[in-house]
């Protein structure tokens, strides 16, 4: 049975971008560049005012009061042509081209207009409130690495590039195959006494999605080998990873492994030593990567948000090490010792110190729900006073 660190290496090893497509700016979002993005435009495009005011020379203030001539007005989108001479100013507004001859801006606050005169009382001050041409970035400039996550504030860098096609990765196709005689789509349980929702693979779509995958389906199979290894040839045969949830351990009906068998499952690794979640096993079937996930939710969760989410990252082309940002805080409620298996405890956060839940068992719904963080013990460690420092992931 491997590490956790040592499945993350292996994850790291096999997780490759799936290949690249071009997409609209409109439809840029969550998606990771597979090109960086080049600014085509300089911004500012030319010396604009920051602030509504008059551009003025600073020659002419030197002995305020002065008044001066408004000779033009200068607006972002209208730019006025002309030339601010000596004893004379421009209106301005945010955004708008400095005119020639300006080269401050004074702001109206400060500013008493009468006719076609402006008049400034005292010294405005040092701030020129002009942003200079390219000050932001300049055409050619490259605004985005490729590998970044178009996130909101990316999409705003890469619009303001002005480029409208942006080089994406692929999202990796997921079907996640839930197993289980007793599993019923959820609002549908009621109706037979043995039944439970099947509540892992909505949680499993969710977070996928969150972490680049498109998941094109969610197929429920009853525990018979036959018919589940028709399922598993139909979703590797359509999918470029395939998720199966349940089945991982040793029961009698546990046919994860086994209904991919007929299309020579090659086991990248079969365990890990982690508690819950020990029975997640990772491989490649007909030429697929294929992720089993144990079957009780609180493990299911925890192992996608471990090992699904740092794959989803690298076959996005993202680095695996972002779906795993550990950071330290201290700990608000204490932790007995852990055994050998390395232990990811359900928290949540308790002002900037982190409460590990009460209610830890593996099967556990609703407290899933209110776990927020998954706080890392590693193995053999001692019992843990509040205030201990611990290893804590964003869940
Ligand atoms: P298994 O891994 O198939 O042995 O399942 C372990 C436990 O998780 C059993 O109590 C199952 O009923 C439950 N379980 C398995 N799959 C799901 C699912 N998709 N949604 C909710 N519970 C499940
Ligand atoms: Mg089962």
């Amino acid at each position: 049975m491997i590490s956790f660190d040592e499945a993350v290496e292996l994850i790291h090893s096999i997780a490759q971008p799936l290949g690249t497509e071009t997409v609209s700016i409109a439809d840029g979002a969550r998606r990771v560049l597979a090109q960086p993005v080049i600014a085509q435009i300089d911004s500012p495009r030319s010396n604009v005012s920051a602030m509504d005011g008059y551009a003025v020379r600073a020659d002419d203030l030197r002995h305020c009061p002065v008044s001066l001539e408004i000779v033009g007005q200068s607006f972002a989108g209208g730019a006025w042509n002309g030339t601010v001479p000596p004893g004379s100013c421009a209106r301005i507004f945010t955004g708008a081209p400095v005119p020639d001859g300006a080269d401050r801006v004074v702001i109206q606050e400060k500013v008493r207009t009468s006719g076609n005169f402006a008049t400034i009382e005292e010294h405005a001050g040092a701030a020129r409130y002009i942003r200079e041409r390219g000050s932001d970035f300049a055409e050619g400039e490259e605004l985005l690495a490729a590998g970044r996550l178009l996130d909101p504030r990316a999409l705003v860098a890469a619009a303001a590039a002005d480029v409208a096609q942006l080089e994406v990765h692929r999202r990796p196709r997921l079907h996640i195959l839930s197993t289980g005689d007793e599993l019923a789509e959820p609002g549908t349980a009621r109706a037979r006494s043995d039944a439970i929702p099947d509540s892992v693979s909505v949680g499993v779509a969710a977070l996928a999605g969150q972490w680049g995958a498109d998941c094109i389906g969610r197929t429920r199979l009853r525990d018979a080998l036959p018919a589940m290894e028709d399922a598993a040839r139909e979703a590797v045969g359509r999918a470029d990873l395939v998720v199966v949830t349940g089945g991982a351990s040793v029961g009698e009906k546990d046919f994860a492994k086994a209904m991919f068998a007929p299309l020579n499952l090659e086991l990248v690794f079969s365990k890990v030593s982690i508690k819950p979640g020990k029975p997640v096993w990772l491989g490649r079937a007909g030429g697929k990567l294929v992720i089993g996930l144990p079957g009780n939710p609180t493990s299911a969760m925890v192992t996608a948000r471990l090992l699904l989410a740092p794959l989803l990252a690298g076959l996005t082309g993202r680095a695996v090490a972002e779906a795993l940002r550990w950071r330290t805080a201290p700990l608000a409620s204490p932790l007995r010792p852990c055994g050998g298996r390395e232990t990811f405890h359900r928290g949540r956060w308790s002002g900037s110190a982190v409460e590990v839940l009460s209610f830890q068992d593996s099967s556990a719904q609703k407290a899933l729900a209110n776990a927020d963080l998954l706080v890392r013990q590693p193995p053999e460690s001692p019992a843990l006073e509040p205030g201990a420092e611990v290893e804590v992931l964003e869940f």
